[in-house]
């Protein structure tokens, strides 16, 4: 090898090494990223007190009167709303 393949050897260890650096550092920012929450709420029914979990959705809120009960056909009542970690779902 001449000088100028070995300037260019060197130049193209750099290169790898600035890339994998630059991936690690990508790798290392993404992991320590905030968890990303899942909002999930909970309805009871006014009647038989039988109670449901389900995604959130917009616009609701805590003693919002929301559909029927499954097991009786009661009001069911927003009793909670709250998020969970998507990973621990
Ligand atoms: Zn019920």
């Amino acid at each position: 090898m001449n000088g100028e393949q070995v300037t260019n050897v060197i130049i193209a260890i750099l290169l790898a090494l600035i890339l994998i650096y630059y991936l690690y550092n990508a790798l290392r920012t993404r992991r320590k990223r905030k968890p990303e929450y899942a909002i999930r709420e909970v309805l009871a029914c006014m009647q038989c007190n039988y109670k449901l979990e389900r995604d959130y959705e917009a616009g609701d809120f805590i003693g919002l009167l929301k559909g029927k009960c499954p097991k009786c056909g009661g009001q069911m009542k927003i009793r909670g709303i709250y998020a969970v970690e998507k990973s621990k779902l």
